[in-house]
């Protein structure tokens, strides 16, 4: 008997048809409106920051492991955090927690200049040379304790955490340009409500967004380790 063809075998065409279905059945419906983000989902081959066998189900609705007990997160929750984010063309983004590098391509496609931190350093390895290989020369990599974000390159138009705080941590306030929106899960270690904080002229301003589940961020502004 002929052995099923496996799914991760599919040419690039194929993969190109799963993320416009994403994009259509899984971002549109639930409001992603933003020309630039859909733009930068239809782009991003999502199936290279997973393993192998897991590229058949890396365009479905749930978010995937990537080792080391670290998630790539639901295409959906990364969409609707870059949609809040509200990047224009000529504005710097940092990230806090690299993960795969996924949400570092779909912002390094909106953004002009991206600024990754990951604290576990073979993942950001990884996540540097898939975005090498990939073409993205507006992204630098840190390994460290993003909580203390990354104070030589502030001040930031937008900041994103894409790890769960148990408060929102202090020196990433700080390191936000005025008008610029930190999104950031804040909660308990098994679920979290995503915010955005705005830091206006006035002074900042909190809002809360939805209901999300994140790995812990883990630093001296975050979670201890274990
Ligand atoms: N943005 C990622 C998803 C990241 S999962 C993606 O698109 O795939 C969360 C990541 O945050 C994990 O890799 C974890 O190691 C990292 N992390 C947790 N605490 C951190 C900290 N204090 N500083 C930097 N990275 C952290």
């Amino acid at each position: 008997m002929r052995k099923r063809k496996e799914r991760a075998d599919l040419p690039e065409n194929e993969f190109e048809r799963m993320r416009e279905l994403m994009v259509e059945q899984q971002l549109v419906p639930r409001g992603i409106r933003n020309p630039g983000v859909l733009d930068a989902f239809r782009k991003v081959p999502r199936h290279r920051f997973v393993e192998k066998d897991l590229q058949n189900s890396a365009y479905d609705d749930h978010p995937l492991p990537i080792g080391e007990g670290q998630t790539i997160s639901q295409p959906f929750m990364v969409a609707c955090m870059t949609q809040c984010l509200d990047i224009k063309k000529n504005e710097r983004v940092l990230e806090i927690g690299t993960g795969s590098g996924y949400q570092a391509a779909i912002l390094a496609e909106i953004a002009a200049e991206v600024y990754t931190v990951e604290r576990i350093d073979s993942i950001a390895k990884k996540a540097e040379a898939l975005l090498r290989e990939l073409g993205y020369n507006n992204v630098q990599y840190r390994v460290a304790d993003g909580t203390n974000g990354w104070p030589e390159k502030a001040p930031f138009n937008g900041i994103i955490v894409t790890a769960g705080a148990p408060r929102v941590p202090e020196p990433l306030v700080e390191q936000l340009a005025e008008g610029g929106r930190l999104l950031i899960p804040v909660g308990g270690s098994w679920s979290q409500e995503l915010r955005i904080v705005r830091k206006e002229k006035e002074g900042m301003r909190e809002e809360y967004v939805c209901g999300c589940v994140f790995v812990p961020l883990v630093g001296e502004h975050g979670w201890r380790e274990g």
